[in-house]
């Protein structure tokens, strides 16, 4: 494990030091319940929890009174589609999302679905971009919620959140957007961004896995979401049960980091995410990145080898952690739903992998795998008919 080199910092993040050290006093002296308030345990946790909401809501250019502590992004995302299908019936049953959205966002709308709900997804391009012509041409009277991701996990490709916005506010329209890859990376500005429901999760920005965030606007009309989890009455009645407190208080520190280190930790995703595309892309003949023409993360780099499968480059590399263009759902491993929708082939899509940088990586992990993979890809393709089919022309 030690010399693992980890690449799938969108799978997840380790947390960062200053993060943990934020947490562990909530295990141990600290340990008071949140809701426990009429004794000074109690007391210490609370403020820790009130912290750690202002420090989420900075992040994202909220205020702490519209930030609701989840278990996860997941949980974020069924508490706002549920909850706006639900609460918004009188006004219709029809909602819009697109083809490359997260599985929890996706798999919420299938479920609704089923309950009656009425869903477009909408199409992209080949390079993962929707058209706001969709967009504005898919919007009725009786839509109730556009659910579009801010960045896509699997590509970093961006989607123009701020005119998505602009747009569901034109047309009275409520906008929830999934913003947990973004957030941390690039700047997440809900005001600007004219967002009305926003996602985040502690684990994909230096958190602790197990804590997210809905961020539900209350400047104008209060927006109804109802409630997934009642007993307790915990985060204004939005979400009972006993906070998690050292979690709790470890996302406030993540946020925090994130806000201060922005430009920082952009800066120098960006850089190695660029040296890896251009080294690769300059040594390894047939091969190209997917999304890259439209808007990106700075850290995701989703890379198609050609005439090579993803799993069997993974196999033959196991110092470095990556993900393929297959997600694993419950061990059954399905072509990827973000590849696919931006018309690549299937053959393409099992050679595409996915690096994603984080914070803790550097130059020397760009090295490694720049001077392992060309040599092993020339290897596979030399033991492969497909490839020799392909020089051969008849590919
Ligand atoms: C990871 C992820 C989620 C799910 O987050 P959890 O906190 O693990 O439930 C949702 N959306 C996107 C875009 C993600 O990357």
């Amino acid at each position: 494990m030690t010399s693992l080199i980890y690449l799938d910092n969108n799978a997840t993040t380790p947390l960062d030091p200053g993060v943990l050290d934020v947490m562990m006093p909530y295990f141990t002296t600290h340990f008071g319940n949140a809701s426990s308030i009429s004794h000074r345990a109690g007391r210490l946790a609370s403020a820790a929890v009130e912290t750690a909401r202002t420090e989420v809501a900075a992040l994202i250019g909220a205020s702490e009174k519209e930030i609701t502590f989840t278990s996860g992004a997941t949980e974020a995302i069924n508490m706002a589609l549920k909850g706006i299908y639900h609460s918004y019936q009188r006004k219709g049953k029809h909602i819009i999302t697109c083809q490359t959205e997260h599985r929890a966002v996706l798999d919420v709308c299938s479920h609704l679905q089923k309950l009656g709900a009425a869903v477009t997804f909408l199409p992209v391009d080949s390079q993962g971009r929707i058209q706001l012509s969709d967009l504005e041409a898919a919007i009725r009277p009786d839509t109730i919620l556009i659910a579009l991701m801010y960045a896509n996990n699997e590509t970093g490709v961006i989607h123009p959140v701020a005119d998505i916005g602009r747009l569901a506010k034109e047309r009275d329209v409520l906008f929830f957007c999934d913003a947990t890859q973004a957030a941390g990376k690039i700047k997440v500005d809900v005001v600007r961004d004219e967002i009305d429901l926003l996602c985040l999760s502690a684990h994909k920005l230096y958190g602790p896995k197990g804590t997210g965030a809905l961020y539900i606007k209350r400047k104008s009309r209060r927006i109804q979401t109802g409630t997934l989890l009642h007993g307790g009455g915990q985060e204004n009645g939005l979400r009972g049960g006993t906070l998690n407190v050292p979690a709790i208080a470890a996302f406030g520190k993540a946020a925090d980091i994130c806000r201060q280190t922005l430009d920082t930790d952009h800066r120098q995703l960006r850089t190695l995410r660029d040296q890896l595309e251009q080294q690769l892309t300059s040594a390894i003949p047939e091969v190209y990145i997917n999304g890259t023409e439209s808007p990106r993360l700075p850290n995701t780099s989703n890379i198609c080898f050609r005439y090579l499968n993803g799993e069997e480059i993974m196999v033959n590399m196991p110092s470095v952690a990556l993900a393929a263009g297959s997600a694993c759902a419950s061990g059954k491993r399905e072509p990827s739903h973000v590849l696919h929708a931006m018309g690549l082939p299937a053959e393409d899509i099992k050679a595409s992998l996915r690096f994603s940088f984080g914070r803790f990586n550097s130059q020397s992990d760009v090295g490694e795998v720049v001077n392992i993979l060309p040599e092993m890809i020339s290897r596979l393709r030399a033991a492969s008919p497909v490839w020799q089919l392909h020089k051969e022309g008849l590919l």
